[in-house]
């Protein structure tokens, strides 16, 4: 299936009528072409965007949030096509796109459809020198949002809403990896009554379509998610031109298990934080640390469970792991492990490709634990985003925390314990931008999120992502 760009509210071949092969994940095949948009579509696209900025702008929010829930709705009552859809684009199985990419992508625009009736800017009194000072929360104009394609609908959304609610006209591009749930979303928007113009979705690569975004001198904010390395480079384009930026980049998250934890619960929410979406989450905690005196229990444990889980077609409603994304990623992921062993890692399971019966080129991998005898080994601190996990053990709080800090990422944590003061003490000083306790994943899409170091800068989430999406503006009237 061929896929095309949403330009002020209508399918566009590229202009260049250049082409880029799709690839189904879970047998290799190429299932459809998608636009290798050059500058003059994002052009195009930005002209429609300016167009729709005054009306848009200037739409009630009650409008706006009707027209952001109909969208959710509108998702919704197709979560099966979109899902299966996902599943088809990035290997991921069924159950989850079904069960969490599509329904969270819909509550998306539902969420900051209800948050922009609530949100509200300050005045202050200048008590004694007759003044009143209001602050102004104005829309910026015309923003780019560039997503990866792990969570592909469900990143992508992330960003858009809040920015269409906050009365920007947006540009975006989702990865060229996964382009088939933003394509599809288009004909949503247009069901939905979105004015043409408000959001428009070009697609192409990440060089030449996303830099054009990002160069674009009146595309006045960025909101980007994906790798750190992408990350610093639109930083570096976007400064000279003093570009709002929000950046959600890479992970390396600590998972750290004491002893008087809940151990059944925490076994089996590990499984879960280390390889969901196979392990391509920026969110896993790709590193267990594990308390000494239950080390040796939770090994055996673990990899027994790890054991169970079911690597297969992404379509089968009993498949636990799909496919990895591209075929690069999954050598990349490959890389590492060899890497691991070279460094004297112990693979305590998985580590293969599997050949799977009737799909032979799809891009399947074992859910693979490495116990590792340092923290600084570079499968200990570098980002794989595959279903890779270290294991090692600890002695105490201080050592765990030093070595949950010692990498140079910043995104989540998760502590598994019963003591409160642990709790405290290790919530105030891991660095990171989110700390789960006792849970993983756990999402009220009010709160913050975004890290901090080399996981990025700004935070988007609740009322957080609508400052971000606007300029405050202060007027002082004196009276
Ligand atoms: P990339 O950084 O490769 O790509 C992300 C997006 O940026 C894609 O749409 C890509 O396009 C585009 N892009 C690439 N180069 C440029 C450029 N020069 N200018 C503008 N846009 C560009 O990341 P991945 O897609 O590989 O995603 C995986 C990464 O995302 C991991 O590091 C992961 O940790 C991170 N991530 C972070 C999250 C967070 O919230 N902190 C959440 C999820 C993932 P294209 O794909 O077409 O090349």
């Amino acid at each position: 299936m061929n896929i095309q760009n949403y330009i002020n509210g209508q399918f566009e071949n590229p202009i260049n009528n250049e082409w880029l092969d799709n690839y189904c994940p879970s047998n290799g095949d190429v299932y459809g072409q998608i636009p290798n948009s050059s500058k003059e579509d994002v052009e195009n696209a930005y002209i429609a965007a300016q167009s729709a900025f005054p009306v848009w702008s200037q739409t009630t929010i009650e409008e706006r949030s009707r027209i952001l829930i109909k969208i959710s709705e509108l998702l919704e009552a197709n979560l099966q096509r979109f899902a299966e859809a996902e599943s088809k684009d990035n290997g991921k199985p069924i159950n989850l796109a079904k069960s969490i990419d599509i329904p969270r992508a819909a509550s998306n625009f539902r969420f900051f459809g209800n948050a922009i009736t609530q949100f509200a800017s300050e005045s202050h009194e200048s008590i004694g020198q007759q003044a009143i000072n209001y602050t102004l929360r104005q829309p910026i104009g015309v923003v780019g949002c560039i997503s990866p394609w792990n969570l592909p609908l469900y990143l992508f959304t992330w960003k858009i809403a809040p920015a269409i609610a906050a009365g920007n006209c947006v540009v975006a591009k989702p990865s060229e990896v996964t382009p088939m749930t933003a394509y599809l979303l288009g004909d949503i928007c247009n069901k939905a009554g979105l004015p043409k113009g408000v959001l428009n979705i070009v697609h192409g690569l990440g060089t030449t379509t996303g830099q054009a975004i990002i160069e674009h001198p009146e595309i006045k904010a960025i909101s980007f998610t994906g790798g750190t390395a992408t990350g610093a480079h639109i930083a570096k384009v976007a400064a000279p031109m003093f570009k709002k930026l929000s950046l959600e980049l890479g992970g390396k998250n600590p998972n750290i298990i004491f002893a008087d934890c809940d151990y059944d619960d925490m076994l089996e929410t590990t499984v879960r934080s280390s390889f969901s979406n196979q392990g391509q989450i920026c969110l896993c905690g790709s590193r267990i640390f594990v308390e000494t005196s239950i080390y040796d229990k939770f090994k055996i444990d673990f990899i027994a469970k790890v054991k169970q889980l079911k690597v297969g077609h992404p379509s089968e409603e009993t498949t636990n792991i799909g496919a990895l994304v591209s075929k690069a990623h999954l050598e990349k992921v490959l890389n590492y492990i060899e890497i691991a062993k070279i460094e004297n890692g112990i693979v305590l399971c998985g580590g293969n490709k599997i050949i799977i019966k009737g799909f032979e080129n799809g891009y399947y991998l074992e859910p693979t634990v490495i116990e590792v005898a340092t923290d600084e080994c570079i499968i200990n601190q570098e980002e794989v985003f595959g279903p890779v996990v270290t294991i090692m053990p600890f002695n105490s709080e201080d050592e765990v925390l030093q070595m949950a800090n010692k990498v140079k990422y910043g995104l989540s944590a998760t502590l598994w314990t019963n003591d409160l003061k642990c709790t405290m003490r290790m919530s105030n000083q891991i660095q990171a931008g989110i700390v789960w306790v006792n849970t993983w994943m756990l999402r009220d899409l009010r709160t913050p999120f975004g890290g901090v170091k080399a996981s990025g800068v700004g935070r988007e989430g609740g009322f957080e992502a609508l400052r971000f999406f606007t300029e405050a503006k202060n007027v002082c009237i004196k009276y």
